[in-house]
């Protein structure tokens, strides 16, 4: 009898140990999802005067200028860029916040893979041939999947954009879609490859993290705002994907992306 007791009583105090943490964490949840909510409404609120921001400075139509108005120009161009940072600032802002309590949903829908890699790598040559840097792309024919289309071309337009902005004029980035058959149902990989500054063992870790960037001063000249991988990490997280880099300095980056297959069954 005394045993039981004592058993009673132990499974009591253990009960009432977790309902005291339980409370006591509830305010600590209220005002992180507060937080959340603060960034998520002041994101949306800004992205409404940006927007009317940027269509008044392309009404001033600046690239039809003379060019005896130069230095207008170019103060009005200036405008133009860092407004259109502050977008896509507040929207990767937004997007995060959504994520974080809970609002972000998947639109999964077949589609073919292999095209979005194409249509998706063309779009990014401007950007690469206007380095002087061969983007390349190995993909098969044809690679049905279901998943969020919309994130899959963003997750993409992150790595690529990335390797392009790492790598000096001469060098080169390739983008890898594969599907590889495994036993227990296949999985998908998408690699991107770039010849670029590459990044110290010690920070590979941390590239992940939300507004962190290698080189303060370098980075900054380079456009982002350190949201990029934290936003594809999410985004593989979300497929219920894994996202690996392997790096050394001077030499390059690969960035791989690893999904469980999700083909139609005619085609595993
Ligand atoms: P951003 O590029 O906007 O700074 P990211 O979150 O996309 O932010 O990347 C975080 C940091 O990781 C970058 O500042 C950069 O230093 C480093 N990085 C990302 N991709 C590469 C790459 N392909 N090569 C070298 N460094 C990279």
């Amino acid at each position: 009898v005394l045993l039981g007791v004592a058993l009673l009583f132990q499974a009591l105090v253990v009960w009432l140990s977790r309902l005291m943490s339980q409370q006591a964490m509830i305010p600590i949840r209220q005002a992180y999802m507060r937080q959340q909510q603060f960034v998520a409404d002041a994101s949306h609120e800004l992205r409404t005067p940006l927007s009317v921001l940027l269509s008044s400075i392309e009404t001033l139509h600046i690239e039809d200028r003379p060019t005896n108005d130069s230095f207008e120009k170019r103060v009005l161009e200036g405008i133009k860029d860092e407004v259109q940072r502050m977008i896509r600032l507040t929207g990767n802002l937004l997007l995060l916040a959504r994520r974080d309590s809970g609002q972000a949903v998947l639109h999964n829908a077949w589609f073919d893979l292999a095209d979005i890699a194409v249509q998706t790598a063309d779009k990014m040559s401007v950007l690469a041939e206007a380095k002087q840097i061969k983007l390349e792309l190995e993909a098969p024919d044809e690679l049905r999947v279901c998943l969020d289309q919309e994130k899959i071309v963003q997750l993409l337009v992150i790595l690529l954009e990335n390797a392009i902005k790492y790598t000096a004029a001469g060098g080169s980035v390739k983008l890898t879609v594969a599907h590889k058959a495994a036993p227990l149902g296949g999985k998908l990989v998408l690699e991107v490859r770039d010849t670029g500054v590459g990044i110290p063992e010690e920070e590979l870790s941390r590239i992940f993290d939300r507004f962190y960037r290698l080189d303060k001063s370098r980075s900054r000249q380079m456009g982002g705002h350190g949201l990029g991988l934290a936003i594809a990490k999410h985004i593989v997280e979300e497929c219920r994907g894994t996202i690996r880099v392997e790096s050394r300095p001077g030499e390059g980056s690969v960035f791989r992306v690893e999904m469980t297959d999700m083909l139609p069954p005619s085609e595993r």
